[in-house]
């Protein structure tokens, strides 16, 4: 348990009905009763644990700064395990800084960003991947990110980490066994036993790894830049996909002279989508700087709408992107199909191609089933058990590398000394990701991205 008792506001500061500032630590409640004044005369100190008072917060000079609620958590019963005060009082960014000041100066220190829930994992309240899955929470941006952060709350991550690490610790005592009486005949206890146990693992971890991507895309949406010539109909096709007009449109080449960026739902895919100045060359400076950008968008992009004009025939500008797009997960997207065709279809051999009239709304669900076809790694289903950071694939990924290296010892018949320090690696992976074992400073990193008062 800390030492340090800390305050910090655990709202948004805004105006809003409530502002919440929570005391966490041994003295929480000491420091409440030197600035909290209920209107029945008892104390803090006197109530039981989700027991609550009304009364006032007064300051230094005993004047009031608002009244207030102040609600009373008791060791380990609370989000952080240690001695906890909620004061809830009128939302408005100046009252609540006034009553955080006064906590402070009545002997809290303030938190740091996370430091409520490090101190809720610290003292066993959660592992880590519970503790990822607040913030998680916290900034999920749809529905399925939400789904997906509450499984990992529900501990998910952490049950299925347990069933590798319980197979794998199975493994590493038989074969401390097998080390220790090789000559004995032991049920269960040969090297096939040991490749059958390893291979559950690695299926587990695999399968575990393989929802990753799926959950990313899921969560953060796919980087997508729509690309092509001046005049060719990119911010139509944009606004055709937002379904309201949020790039300008114009007959006039070069008129979207910037990125222009959106986020919008196609199907099952949210697409970060990103409408770039048509690329071709220019002697025009401020042209040339959104070109520029485009350029940049297009090597960040994980998917790429390149769209090309039916109605002209292909030229070198032309050319250069098709080469360009060639090594890149990418749509052609063969725009004015309502035109006279002039195009010669022979230069996208190769390509996954779709027709549209961007004008008039045609090929919209040809294209829409296309980029759901080429982005779904994998559809996630309800029971699906998701990582949700880099940090937890990471340790899942090292996990089941150490596994693939213990199977080939065994196969190759190398000492099983070598097999279980690949099994030991395996679990030391593991247990970083649930954060049973794992350093300081992995602690403070993975807790420094969270908001203060969390
Ligand atoms: P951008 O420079 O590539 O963004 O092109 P715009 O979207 O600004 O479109 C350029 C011109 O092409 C505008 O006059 C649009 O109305 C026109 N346009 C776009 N899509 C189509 C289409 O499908 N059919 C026809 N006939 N014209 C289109």
């Amino acid at each position: 348990m800390s030492e340090r008792t800390v305050a910090a506001i655990a709202t948004p500061l805004g105006e809003g009905g409530i502002s919440v500032i929570r005391i966490s630590g041994t003295e929480a409640i000491k420091v409440a009763d030197r600035c909290f004044k209920s209107f029945s005369g008892k104390k803090l100190c006197e109530l039981c644990g989700y027991h609550a008072l009304y009364g006032n917060i007064t300051d230094g000079d005993c004047s009031v700064l608002d009244d207030a609620v102040a609600l009373v958590f008791r060791a380990p019963k609370s989000y952080t395990g240690e001695d906890v005060v909620e004061i809830s009082v009128h939302g408005g960014r100046i009252v609540t800084r006034q009553v955080l000041r006064r906590v402070l100066e009545c002997g809290a220190a303030a938190a740091a960003g996370g430091e409520f829930t490090k101190r809720a994992f610290l003292n066993g309240k959660l592992d880590l991947t519970k503790a990822e899955s607040v913030m998680a929470l916290i900034s999920a941006q749809n529905e399925s990110a939400v789904k997906i952060s509450r499984g990992a709350r529900e501990g998910r991550i952490s049950r299925d980490t347990e069933g590798i690490l319980d197979k794998l610790l199975e493994t590493a005592a038989s074969l401390a066994a097998f080390a220790d009486y090789p000559d004995e005949d032991i049920p269960g206890l040969s090297p096939q036993n040991f490749c059958a146990l390893l291979n559950e693992c690695k299926n587990k971890c695999e399968k575990l790894l393989s929802t990753y991507d799926a959950g990313r895309i899921v969560c953060e949406g796919v980087n997508c830049a729509i690309v092509g010539k001046p005049n060719v109909g990119k911010s139509t096709l944009m606004n055709m996909l937002c379904g309201s007009e949020r790039s300008i449109v114009t007959d006039i080449a070069g008129t979207t002279r910037d990125v222009i960026e959106t986020t919008v739902s196609v199907g099952d895919i949210t697409l970060n989508l990103a409408d770039t100045a048509g690329i071709r060359t220019t002697s025009d400076t401020v042209e040339q700087f959104g070109v520029d950008r485009a350029v940049k968008k297009i090597d960040d992009a994980q998917l790429l709408l390149a769209v090309f004009d039916c109605s002209e025939s292909i030229d070198d500008d032309d050319r250069r992107l098709i080469e360009n797009i060639r090594s890149k997960k990418c749509i052609v997207v063969l725009n004015k199909t309502d035109l006279p065709e002039k195009t010669d279809r022979s230069a996208f051999v190769g390509l996954e191609t779709v027709e549209i009239s961007a004008k008039n709304g045609l090929g919209y669900t040809e294209l829409c089933d296309k980029i759901n076809r080429i982005c779904s790694v994998r559809m996630l289903s309800p029971d699906d058990t998701v990582l949700i950071n880099e940090r937890q694939r990471d340790c899942v990924y090292r996990a089941l590398e150490a596994i693939n290296s213990a199977i080939e010892a065994i196969e190759s018949g190398i000492t099983l000394d070598a097999v279980g320090t690949c099994v030991d690696d395996a679990v030391a992976a593991l247990l970083e990701l649930t954060g049973k074992r794992v350093t300081n400073e992995v602690c403070d990193e993975i807790f420094k991205r969270f908001c203060v008062g969390k």
